[in-house]
């Protein structure tokens, strides 16, 4: 066990900058020597005149070209593959939207790792040895089950791989184990809480539950404080993508002020997602990701299409790893409505903070150009009567019109009657005939 109980590796949490900044230039040389076998990587070196000997800083990196999802799906299923075959210990593979999937290669030592990284994430949350930790995540391809078991196996907290599924055994297991930690996506927190509430189970009384591990999908802080009040904990960010690990990227220490970012894995760039320039400190652009410590399959400024920004200055906690804030949605999660471009987790910010309406929303493009948002009542707050209907309706889609520049049609609609998935919500449906 560490000595101290919120730090798991805390020599590299706390390493100086000068110090992190060093063993980062030598971990990226280390991984520019392992990919130039990679004939991929070996091309666009060749092509740009990059020399990777002539690496002096980490900032020499920008001299390379993005690699961008299309890049994995070109070298599907193996072609970015920098070990030999016989290395490689597991796949995992990322759903993505359309087509084929992107494959993701770890070796014995990538696996290792990975876990450590959730290993430092679950510790500065506070998790410890006595917790029980009940993974309702996907198991399988989705790095957000395995993964995440092997981060809280290092901890060495009771894990309970429940795997998403249904709520009725969720709650049995939760009640006859006492499940203090869970692992969930924010849709399906909302649900559980729903489930809950039909069930008369009182999370705060009737359930040992103290903090729940949310992401793989977007969330608005409004979101978050609904599902603390909702299940009675403390949710912490938890964000990463399948191309670099899975989860445990970036997550929310103890003082929830953002997500350090594991910058002696992981070398992170913000762009304008319009012009590849990096954007000024604290700017929102696109998060760009160089992974330095992997050995199966690492990947040179990666463009994840996720949108944030660096926190300047230091964390409270004591850790030198930079902080990001919340990821506010995809820039592939854009959509146009009248020459205005709008991002779903606007509309989710303005349907949270309001009290008569529910957890659950979709978005609904169709016509011409017509944007409709349905979106759940939220039950005790609403008296049934149509003309306060009417006005809550009025009421959501003038709130919406002063965020997005354009009026949505609002549909208030039964909570419980839209539909939950257990993994990632799908929010928006385009049946546009344009
Ligand atoms: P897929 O590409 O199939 O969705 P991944 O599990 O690799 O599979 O998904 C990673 C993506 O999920 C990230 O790039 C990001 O868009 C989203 N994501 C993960 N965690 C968070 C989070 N905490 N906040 C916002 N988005 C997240
Ligand atoms: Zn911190």
């Amino acid at each position: 066990m560490p000595a101290n109980p919120m730090f798991w590796q805390k020599e590299v949490e706390t390493l100086e900058r000068p110090a992190l900044e060093a063993l980062q230039l030598q971990r990226l040389q280390e991984t520019l020597r392992r990919v130039e076998r990679v004939p991929f990587y070996r091309g666009k070196f060749l092509a740009a005149g990059f020399k990777p000997e002539e690496l002096k800083s980490v900032d020499g990196l920008r001299r390379l070209p993005f690699t961008t999802a299309a890049d994995l799906r070109e070298n599907y299923p193996d072609g970015l593959l920098a070990v030999p075959r016989e290395e490689v210990l597991r796949l995992h593979t990322s759903s993505g939207t359309t087509g084929k999937p992107k494959a993701l290669f770890f070796s014995r030592r990538d696996v290792d790792n990975a876990a450590e990284l959730l290993a430092r994430a679950f510790c500065m949350t506070g998790v410890t040895r006595r917790d029980v930790f009940q993974n309702m995540m996907s198991y399988g391809l989705f790095t957000g089950g395995l993964m995440m078991h092997y981060g809280a196996e290092k901890i060495g907290c009771m894990v309970i791989p429940s795997g998403p599924g249904p709520s009725e055994r969720q709650l049995l297991l939760m009640q006859d184990f006492g499940t203090t930690v869970i692992h969930v996506t924010p849709s399906y927190a909302f649900y559980f809480a729903d489930f809950l509430e039909k069930k008369g189970v009182d999370p705060h009384k009737d359930l040992s539950l103290r903090k729940a591990f949310v992401g793989a999908e977007p969330y608005t802080q409004e979101t978050c404080g609904k599902i603390e009040a909702a299940l009675g904990l403390d949710v912490y960010n938890s964000y990463g993508l399948t191309e670099m690990n899975g989860p445990g990227v970036a997550f929310e220490c103890e003082h929830k002020s953002g997500l350090h970012v594991w910058e002696d894995n992981f070398v992170l760039e913000i762009i304008n997602p319009a012009t590849g320039d990096p954007v000024k400190e604290g700017e929102t652009g696109e998060l760009v990701l160089t992974s330095i410590n992997r050995e199966a399959m690492p990947l040179l400024r990666y463009r994840t299409r996720d949108l944030t920004s660096l926190i300047p200055g230091a964390c409270a906690c004591g850790r030198t790893h930079r902080r990001i804030r919340r990821i506010t949605g995809r820039s592939d999660d854009m959509f146009i409505v009248r020459g205005v471009n709008i991002f779903p987790q606007q509309i989710e910010r303005v349907l949270m903070a309001m009290p008569q309406i529910g957890r659950n929303y979709l978005i609904q493009l169709d016509g011409l150009d017509d944007l409709t948002v349905k979106v759940e009542l939220s039950p005790p707050a609403f008296d049934g009567q149509v003309g306060h209907l009417e006005e809550l309706q009025n009421q959501v889609a003038e709130k919406l019109r002063a965020e997005l520049w354009v009026r949505p049609k609002v549909d208030l609609v039964a909570a419980g009657s839209l539909p939950v998935t257990e993994g990632k919500a799908k929010r928006v449906i385009d049946k546009r005939s344009l």
